[in-house]
């Protein structure tokens, strides 16, 4: 009977848009306590946009579009596309790096240049007035870029990412069925936690380096927890095979699609929610 059971409960989640790769994943969900979430395009919507800009707008986004322009990052995308919207163009940089889950650095102008976090703070100087004016813009759940040039910092660039309309009501279903639920993030601890409070997640690790998401989880199921990890970017792909189950967007890239014992079609968390619900009815069935 049991393989039966799982069957159909497989063909009734596909046709929710949740797709379960076997039936010991769906024995696996059934065993959760924790739900881990990746922030950008899993909670939020991933299409940053730039709001505010602290500094000589013209000079800052010149700067922060140029060294940009050779990054795949979420927030490249949103810096070039305001530059574009205020038809400022991108010059040509030299020794361009990008540093893994900080920034970029190039040469400018044979200067040094960065664009990033407060970790490529370093050695460099900067006003009390920028730091302040950072802090209120990461309350306002908004993710801060230092714009700096020569070892100053000469602007800010501050980048939101709305939550999905549906992340909240999920968070709350999952919390309701006596679930943890916790944010796992690169981004700034006051902005993830500006966020999290919007949708009502519980726990935040913030700051966590791309390397570092996985070993995170460990941590978790060290402490005896049963975790699910919900992701959709390609550092993502080892949290997901670390979980207990890893539960990947739909909508994410092709290694984390690979990575998750269940995928999500629908780029909404509310997918988790069902995922959750088939699994129980499925086991009660058995049992
Ligand atoms: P996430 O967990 O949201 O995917 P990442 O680990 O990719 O975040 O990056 C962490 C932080 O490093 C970002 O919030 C940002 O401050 C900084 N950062 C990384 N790459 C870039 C970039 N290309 N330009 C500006 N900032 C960056
Ligand atoms: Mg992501």
């Amino acid at each position: 009977a049991t393989p039966t059971a799982l069957m159909v409960g497989t063909a009734r989640s596909a046709k929710m848009g949740v797709l379960i790769k076997n039936g010991e994943v769906l024995q696996a969900v059934s065993d959760i306590d924790t739900v881990v979430f990746d922030k950008t395009g899993t909670i939020t919507v991933g299409k940053p946009v730039v709001t505010d800009i602290v500094g000589d707008p013209t000079r800052v986004l010149t700067i922060a579009a140029s060294l940009e322009e050779s990054s795949e990052h979420p927030l490249a995308a949103a810096i070039l596309h305001e530059a574009q919207a205020k038809e400022i163009s991108p010059v040509k940089v030299d020794q361009f790096e990008a540093i893994e889950g900080k920034g970029v650095r190039a040469n400018y102008n044979n200067q040094i240049a960065f664009v990033g976090s407060n970790r490529l703070l370093v050695d460099v100087n900067i006003s009390q007035e920028m730091i302040t004016r950072a802090k209120q813009l990461q309350k306002e759940a908004k993710t801060v870029v230092y714009v700096g040039l020569d070892k100053k910092i000469i602007g800010l660039v501050a980048i939101q990412d709305v939550p999905k309309p549906s992340s909240k009501e999920a968070i709350a279903e999952l919390k309701r069925r006596g679930l943890m639920t916790v944010m796992l993030t690169g981004d700034n601890e006051r902005v993830a936690h500006a966020i999290a409070a919007e949708v009502g997640i519980d726990k935040v690790i913030a700051e966590v380096m791309p390397n570092d998401k996985a070993q995170q989880i460990k941590k978790l199921q060290d402490k005896g927890r049963k975790v699910a990890f919900v992701g959709d970017g390609i550092n993502d792909a080892p949290a997901l095979s670390t979980a207990d189950v890893g539960i990947a967007m739909g909508s994410g890239t092709d290694i984390a699609i690979d990575s998750g014992g269940i995928v999500l079609v629908q780029n909404d968390l509310r997918g988790v929610v069902r995922a959750l619900d088939i699994s129980q009815k499925t086991f009660n069935r058995i049992k």
